[in-house]
């Protein structure tokens, strides 16, 4: 059984809820398989120490920009402990983010590597790998709480990406849960919504997967112009 302690340096109670979701074990099945992946381990990285816990958020607490991913990669974030790192997902996003000067690194590989995220906040939907990348409706509910906790300490969002359609719906219900109100949204890749005065500008992209990127249903062109649409709505919208 792995036992992990949150390590990062998010302050105060942001900080406080990543201690929470480091040591949650509410949702047995993904319990049992994370921990059963960090143990069988992928060959190549068989000399690796997996984290094989639930994987807290990072990034800049006073980001104007929150990602929203699915869930921590069986190879990539459950064996680093940092989202978006050490596989293929990782490389895509984190290049796309250096080149629209969200990140100050092309690559994301190690939780010692040196990347910071700039202006930008990374969470995701699950904090724990699913079999087969597919969490079930109790599961994503277990997690919403801590989006919505964090969603709370978030104060200077104004921008939110959500990286596929279950991160979106769960974007959306954290939102509806907040602020007692329901909208009729449905995901569709590069579509934007204004949800509401109260709340940040919702951007939409398929999700940086093996499965989307090497079959080109999304390019590096493509997310490029998405987080330049989110640069250029920034500056529209700064003070
Ligand atoms: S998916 Fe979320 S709620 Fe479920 S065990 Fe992991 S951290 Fe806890």
């Amino acid at each position: 059984m792995s036992s992990r302690t949150y390590e990062g340096n998010l302050p105060g109670k942001l900080g406080l809820i990543q201690h929470r979701i480091v040591k949650c074990r509410v949702c047995t099945r993904l319990v049992e398989h994370r921990e059963k992946i960090s143990m069988t381990k992928r060959a190549f990285f068989e000399h690796c120490d997996y984290w094989g816990a639930p994987v807290p958020s990072n990034g800049d607490p006073k980001a104007r920009v929150l990602i929203i991913g699915l869930a921590p990669g069986a190879h990539g974030a459950n064996r680093t402990g940092r989202m978006f790192t050490g596989d293929p997902s990782a490389t895509f996003l984190t290049s796309a983010l250096y080149r629209t000067g969200f990140a100050t690194l092309p690559d994301s590989s190690h939780i010692g590597d040196g990347l910071s995220l700039k202006d930008v906040f990374i969470t995701s939907a699950l904090h724990c790998v699913p079999p087969q990348d597919k969490a079930v409706m109790l599961e994503q509910n277990n997690c919403r709480d801590f989006l919505i906790q964090e969603l709370h300490q978030l104060r200077g969002i104004k921008a939110v990406l959500a990286l596929g359609k279950v991160a979106f719906d769960n974007y959306v219900k954290a939102v509806s849960v907040i602020h007692n109100e329901s909208y009729n949204l449905k995901f569709g890749h590069n579509l934007s919504f204004d949800m509401s005065p109260k709340t940040p500008m919702l951007f939409c992209s398929y999700h940086p997967s093996p499965r989307n990127t090497y079959t080109k249903r999304l390019d590096a062109k493509d997310l490029d112009a998405i987080l330049f649409r989110i640069k250029d709505f920034l500056l529209k919208t700064s003070d």
